[in-house]
């Protein structure tokens, strides 16, 4: 529905984005947050880990750093060059350390050891950003939440959700599109079609399942048989009997322990 000046009215707008949605949840049904984690400490050390690396290196070097640190309290004490040869195939090492040192510090100190579940307080928290303290809050604590990184601002801006730089707004804006109760999943959603479909360089549009809902077609490759050389998949297609594992709650540690080779 247009508007008398050709714009997309609110209610069409809104219509639109939960359509993508709904097709986006039906081709990643298996679309969960891609760290690997059991409670809400692993959660937040290894979102913390992720900057500026992939979530799949991340799950590489997390088992053997709760092997060694499970909790606040070993990590608030941990050797600080112990724990940076630990995390260093994760990049910016030094930092990292100091952040998670500085991080199971203060959850020690003032939290009594415990992750604490409100945004307010998690983003107070040394090298915890609105992002990350979004990803622990839906995917540790179930309460719903946008997390802005850089695939969903890129997305959310292609399908004309925002025209928004600023994650805040971004986060505000298209929180209005949906209903509460469905950020976290979109959240996924959007994410997983940026990682495999809508690439930032070179979109695969013509092997997109939302190409006819979206006004950024054709700002990629639209040939069918090139566009699908363009595609990512971790899983490759047809390997539903991993995608139900994993919809099944087992996580990529698990299933790579099992002899499943999940490549990136
Ligand atoms: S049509 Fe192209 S730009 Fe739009 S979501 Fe699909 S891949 Fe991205």
């Amino acid at each position: 529905m247009k508007t008398g000046d050709g714009r997309e009215s609110p209610v069409a707008l809104k219509r639109r984005a939960r359509k993508i949605n709904r097709i986006l949840g039906e081709t990643y049904p298996y679309a969960v947050a891609e760290l690997d984690f059991r409670n809400a400490f692993e959660l937040l050390v290894a979102t913390v880990l992720s900057a500026q690396t992939t979530d799949v290196r991340v799950n590489l070097t997390t088992p053997a750093l709760f092997a060694r640190f499970p909790d606040p309290r070993s990590l608030a004490e941990a050797e600080v060059e112990e724990l940076q040869d630990i995390i260093r195939p994760t990049g910016f090492f030094r930092a990292k350390a100091n952040s998670l040192l500085a991080l199971s510090n203060r959850l020690v100190d003032e939290y009594d050891g415990d992750v604490p579940g409100r945004l307010e307080d998690l983003v107070t928290l040394p090298g915890v950003g609105r992002k990350t303290a979004n990803v622990v809050l839906g995917n540790a604590f179930g309460i719903p939440g946008i997390t802005v990184d850089t695939h969903f601002g890129r997305l959310s801006r292609r399908f004309g959700w925002t025209a928004a730089d600023d994650p805040i707004k971004v986060e505000a804006e298209v929180g209005a599109l949906f209903e509460t109760k469905d950020w976290t999943r979109l959240s996924h959603h959007v994410v997983f079609h940026g990682r495999r479909v809508c690439h930032a360089k070179k979109p695969a549009c013509g092997a997109c399942p939302v190409a006819a809902l979206c006004p950024s077609y054709g700002e990629g490759e639209v040939d069918p048989a090139k566009a699908a050389k363009l595609l990512k998949y971790e899983l490759a297609p047809g390997r539903e009997e991993l995608l139900e594992r994993m919809r099944n709650g087992e996580t990529r540690a698990e299933l790579l322990r099992a002899g499943h080779a999940l490549g990136a």
